[in-house]
Parts: C-alpha cells; sequence; structure tokens
C-alpha cells in the first residue's frame, strides 16, 4: 500500500514523501491502522521499518502540546536514530521532538523540553523524572521500541517505574523483534487488550543476507579477515566478542592502513556519536563493534557483517547480521570460525533454522565449497573413493595428504589396492583433497548411495 492511499494527514504523507518513502513495509501496512485505534504488540523482524509504524499513528494522534508521547528505546544511538526520524516528520506538523539519552550534559536536553514527542533511554528519561524536569501525567502515547533488548539489558525495573508515573489512559505500544515470555507479561500488566501483530520473527530474512563461515585458527584468523577486506572491498561492520578484543582489532587495522575505528561501551556518548557519523558518511569503511555498542544501529549500505569472534548466543548473531541487508541491500555475513567454536555455530544454526556456507580463500578469492557435513558419520567421517595417479603407499598417501593442511587424525580407515582406493576423512577436510594432484578421481559418498564426483 502507498502512504499516499493511506488515511492519514497530509502533513504526514508530505513528509514521508520528501523523506522518499512511498510504499509501506509490510509492519507498516499491518500495523499503522491498529496502532491509531488502540494497544498493539507488534513483532517483526529488525529492518522491516518499525520505527514509522509507530511514529505515523504518534503523529496522527498528538496535537503539539507537550509531552505528549514517549519512546523508551535500549541505547544512545537508537535515541538518537529514531528522533532523526520523528524530527523529519515533525517539521510539516511543527512540534517539539528531543532525545534524552545518558552519557552527555542533561542541560541541552532539559531545554528542549516540553516536546511533543521525547525519545529516550531509561535511566535518563528517570533521571529527569526525578528532578521534576519532565511530567508524564498527560502521556497520551508510550512507546516501548526493540522491547526484547530493553529486556536483555536489565531495564525492566526502570520501564516500570516511568510507566507507574503516566497518564492511565495512555495508549501503549509495544514493538520487538522476538517475542520471549517476560514481554507478553509486561503487556499483560500495562496493556489493554492489545491487538497482537506477529510478523516473522527474527530470522533476518535468510533469503536476503547470505551467510558463510570460514574455517580459522589463532594464526590465520587475522590474515583471513584482511584477505576478505581485500579481496571483497566494502563496507564492514566487523563483531568482537569482547571491549579487549574491538580494541586490539581496530588498531591492528589502523596499523595495517585500513580507515576503521572502534565502537564500545569504554567510550564518551561524544566520540561514539562522532564515530558512528563518519561510518555513516563513509569516512572510515571498517567498524569493529561490541554487541551492546551496535545495537539498533541503521547505516545504509553495509555489504559486509564480519563475526570476528562466533558469538556465543545465537540472538546475538541474529542482531549482528540484522545490521546488514537492511531492506533492499544486498549483503554478506561471514563467521570467523575455529575448531573448538564449532559447537556454537551449530547452536545458531539450529536457532536460525539454516546451514551457514562453507567459504574457502582460493586463488585470490573466497568461494563458496561445499560443505559435507550433513552426509557425516557420528564421528564426523565421510567416505571417499579414489584413483590415484601413481600407485603408492598408505604412508605416502597420508604424508602428501599432510602437505595439504590435512593431519593424520583427520584419516580413519584406509584400504588401497593399486591405484584405487577408500578412506574415512573428517567432513571438515574433504575439500581439501579436491586439490591435491596425486589423485586423478575423488568420489565423495554423499548419502546411502549418491556420490559426489570431482576429478
Ligand atoms: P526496524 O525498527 O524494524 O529494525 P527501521 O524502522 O529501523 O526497522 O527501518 C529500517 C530501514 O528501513 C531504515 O533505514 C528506514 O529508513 C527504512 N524504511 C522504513 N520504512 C521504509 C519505507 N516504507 N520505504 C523505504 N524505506 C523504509
Ligand atoms: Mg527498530
Amino acid at each position: 500500500m502507498y502512504f499516499g492511499e493511506m488515511d492519514i494527514s497530509q502533513k504526514t504523507k508530505k513528509a514521508l514523501k520528501e523523506r522518499g518513502f512511498e510504499l509501506a513495509t509490510d509492519v507498516q501496512e499491518k500495523a499503522i491502522y491498529p496502532a491509531m485505534q488502540g494497544d498493539v504488540i507488534v513483532q517483526a523482524r529488525t529492518g522491516s521499518g518499525k520505527t514509522l509504524s509507530f511514529l505515523i499513528p504518534v503523529f496522527e494522534g498528538i496535537s503539539g502540546e507537550g509531552n505528549e508521547a514517549l519512546i523508551l528505546v535500549p541505547t544512545r544511538e537508537l535515541a538518537q536514530q529514531v528522533e532523526r526520524e520523528a524530527r523529519e516528520i515533525a517539521k510539516e506538523h511543527r512540534v517539539r521532538t528531543v532525545a534524552i539519552y545518558g552519557g552527555v550534559s542533561m542541560e541541552p536536553q532539559i531545554k528542549g523540553l516540553p516536546a511533543s514527542i521525547i525519545v529516550g533511554t531509561p535511566g535518563r528519561i528517570m533521571d529527569l523524572m526525578r528532578r521534576g524536569y519532565l511530567d508524564l501525567s498527560n502521556l497520551k502515547f508510550l512507546i516501548l521500541d526493540e522491547a526484547d533488548r530493553m529486556l536483555d539489558m536489565g531495564f525492566i525495573d526502570d520501564i516500570r517505574w516511568i510507566i507507574s508515573r503516566t497518564n492511565r489512559a495512555r495508549r501503549t505500544l509495544m514493538y520487538s523483534a522476538t517475542m520471549p515470555e517476560e514481554i507478553i507479561r509486561l503487556a499483560k500488566r500495562y496493556m489493554r487488550n492489545p491487538r497482537k501483530i506477529l510478523l516473522s520473527s527474527d530470522s533476518v530474512s535468510p533469503e536476503k543476507i547470505e551467510q558463510y563461515y570460514v574455517e580459522v585458527n589463532d594464526r590465520t584468523k587475522y590474515s583471513t579477515l584482511k584477505m576478505l577486506i581485500n579481496s571483497e572491498p566494502g563496507k564492514y561492520l566487523i563483531f568482537c566478542n569482547t571491549r579487549l578484543g574491538v580494541k586490539a582489532l581496530a588498531n591492528k587495522l589502523e596499523r595495517d592502513g585500513y580507515r576503521a575505528k572502534e565502537l564500545h561501551g569504554d567510550m564518551t556518548q561524544g566520540s561514539r556519536t562522532r564515530v558512528m557519523e563518519s561510518y555513516r558518511q563513509g569516512m572510515i569503511d571498517i567498524l569493529v563493534a561490541t554487541d551492546v555498542a551496535s545495537r539498533g544501529i541503521d547505516v545504509k549500505g553495509i555489504t559486509h557483517v564480519v563475526n570476528y569472534d562466533v558469538p556465543r548466543f545465537p540472538k546475538d548473531y541474529v542482531h549482528r547480521i540484522g545490521r546488514t541487508g537492511r531492506l533492499n541491500s544486498d549483503g554478506r555475513a561471514v563467521t570467523l570460525t575455529k575448531g573448538n567454536e564449532m559447537l556454537y555455530l551449530q547452536r545458531i544454526e539450529g536457532f536460525m533454522g539454516l546451514k551457514l556456507k562453507k567459504l574457502t580463500f582460493r586463488e585470490n578469492r573466497f568461494e563458496e565449497v561445499r560443505d559435507y557435513r550433513d552426509s557425516a558419520d557420528a564421528f564426523g567421517m565421510i567416505k571417499v573413493n579414489f584413483s590415484l595417479l601413481h600407485e603408492m603407499g598408505e604412508w605416502e598417501v597420508i604424508k602428501e595428504a599432510g602437505k595439504y593442511g590435512i593431519s593424520e587424525e583427520d584419516i580413519g580407515m584406509m584400504e588401497l589396492s593399486g591405484k584405487q582406493g577408500v578412506m574415512h576423512i573428517h567432513y571438515a577436510q574433504v575439500s581439501k583433497l579436491l586439490d591435491i594432484p596425486m589423485f586423478s578421481e575423488v568420489k565423495i559418498a554423499v548419502g546411502e548411495d549418491k556420490e559426489h564426483r570431482a576429478s
């Protein structure tokens, strides 16, 4: 549906048109009218356009008085981002908006009050309320954006505190990428007969994002990353699991001449904002970040999300890769995986309900290689029939394979008769066989009796 055809004000339509938004996204089409009529809980994946799906009903429902709508968000970056989006529409309606978040001076924020639309993080909002700068007793709309993240980050008590000091006649709208039990409980307690609008859960439309993993070890991890960046130049968002990891990697990249910067919670709000701005504007190509610092970041044109460390929790993976492939841009997600991290990768795959494709670096570029995990037995072994160019003994075959990075332990039973042979080999090593010239043919047993031929 086109915004132009919707039953909303001309002012809103004009602002949307100026922003270049014509067609409503799925969640906007389904959630805007219900949110204009009553309480709603909306679940839709990251990047689906939830922000406008609450901003539009808010603009349709306010009159320009002070403190009419409060939008609670989990992070400072998100507060800035959502407020920026609101400000665009507010220009037409001639109402005031303000972003309220911690880590910066309160003064300018206090000066911004009262505003019709307040976008803020729970901590600073509470602060201003306690100090008497913010009164929510006439609130018409309370919006909880990224409700699941806010609960994850431990804001539940703050949220309850704030809600208990708002107008009871207010409308409450809740938006979330996922719907855990606690959210339902929160909704029961604070919402009135909410309409539930549940779209696809946050599995980040896998069809849009190509998801890969590359096997690395401590020695090859950094060089593999550099090979990726060099062979596929683009706009990179790289995640590490710790702040220390982020700092170390960003430093290394900078030293090696890349336009890279770090983003993590140890930085002042000012420097976080500056880094985000230069990334947004393309002054840097690589942003190295922690999970928390990156939440809700919406930067256009990210081509690669790289998990330099495999995230320990599947939902972090979902949020990380949600940063690429936002709406129309195609993206690629690459997870560098060490042998002992395979377990985490498998959990992620289970959670997402899909398999990551394996990439290997060959002839100056990263190529997808067949991953034989599905065909492996309980020990991870796969049966391979092969023909040798020349007759040789078992030990010679093993030694030769060793030169191509296949260790002895990865090869199980082997039988040779003349140039023909059979071996059991670990699935992760199978593709390496194809590069070894001593074989004239390699037949990999996949499934019951199907064979995958390569020569
Ligand atoms: P979510 O909150 O669901 O993760 P956002 O509201 O942040 O998603 O929207 C993701 C991106 O899509 C933003 O860059 C936003 O400007 C853009 N966007 C939202 N709605 C539309 C639309 N109707 N047409 C084009 N782009 C849109
Ligand atoms: Mg959002």
